[in-house]
């Protein structure tokens, strides 16, 4: 039997990237995305999947999205969204926001996936952080905030899940070409590139790399770690 594959923040970025990457490998494919339906419907018809929307940090969205669900192997949480902002302008409506959906719309879709996991004792939960949650990054303390919760919440979930044969290992991209890097100046991108010893900025593909084997049985043995995609970024 084939593979029943949920990614979360797939219309676009490392998202779509990640549902490329597994589309071949299973047969049954969730593209969720929030705002562009017809980028995430396009993609589905490509790539053979279904196109969901759901905003991830409302709960009830979540539980809905998951109604007609009665299996799931890979659940990928990949949606985010970022906030570049002096820690001390950010306003709570914006923390909040962020935090609802980095954080709080992980936990929502894992609250909805584990219990079909356990039922089916497998499960592969690749959850997408970011190296300002290792290190932390000036002007962005909020959305660094939100990434190393995740890794937080990688390692306890690990522990939790590994007797129900679930593994659940996190990623943490460094400077990747998508949307989310669009506003960057020409010296900001300078300085993140000369920050990064194999001297440029990835691809979404090289993220979705790793998520694909996260996804497959030869990773079975891996669990509660991070790894980073990013050049040599963190050292
Ligand atoms: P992106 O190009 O901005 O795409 C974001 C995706 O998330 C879109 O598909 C968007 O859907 C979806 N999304 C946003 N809010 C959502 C919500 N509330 N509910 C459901 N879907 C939502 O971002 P990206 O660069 O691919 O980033 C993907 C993930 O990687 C994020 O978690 C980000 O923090 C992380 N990351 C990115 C980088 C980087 O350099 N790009 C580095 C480290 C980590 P719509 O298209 O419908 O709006």
């Amino acid at each position: 039997m084939g593979k029943k594959v949920l990614v979360t923040g797939a219309s676009r970025g490392i998202g779509a990237a990640c549902a490329r990457a597994l589309a071949n490998d299973c047969d049954c494919l969730v593209i969720n995305y929030l705002n562009t339906d017809s980028t995430a419907e396009t993609l589905a018809a490509e790539l053979g999947g279904t196109a969901v929307r759901a905003d991830v940090a409302d709960s009830a969205q979540v539980r809905q999205m998951f109604e007609t669900m009665d299996r799931l192997d890979v659940l990928v949480c990949n949606a985010g969204i970022s906030l570049v902002k002096l820690f001390t302008d950010t306003t709570e409506n914006e923390w909040r926001k962020l935090l609802d959906t980095n954080l709080g719309g992980v936990i929502n879709c894992c609250q909805a996936a584990i219990p079909l996991m356990v039922r089916q004792k497998y499960g592969r939960i690749i959850i997408i952080s970011s190296v300002w949650g290792v290190t932390g990054a000036s002007c962005e303390a909020v959305y660094s905030a939100s990434k190393a919760a995740l890794i937080g919440l990688t390692k306890a979930l690990a522990k939790e899940l590994g007797p129900s044969g679930i593994t659940v290992n996190c990623v943490a991209p460094g400077v990747i070409e998508t949307d989310m890097n669009a506003a960057l100046t020409p010296e900001d991108r300078a300085a993140l590139i000369s920050s990064t010893p194999l001297g440029m900025i990835g691809e979404a593909s090289d993220v979705a790399a790793l998520v694909r084997f996260l996804a497959t049985d030869e990773a079975r043995f891996i669990t509660g770690q991070v790894i980073g995609v990013d050049g040599g970024f963190v050292g």
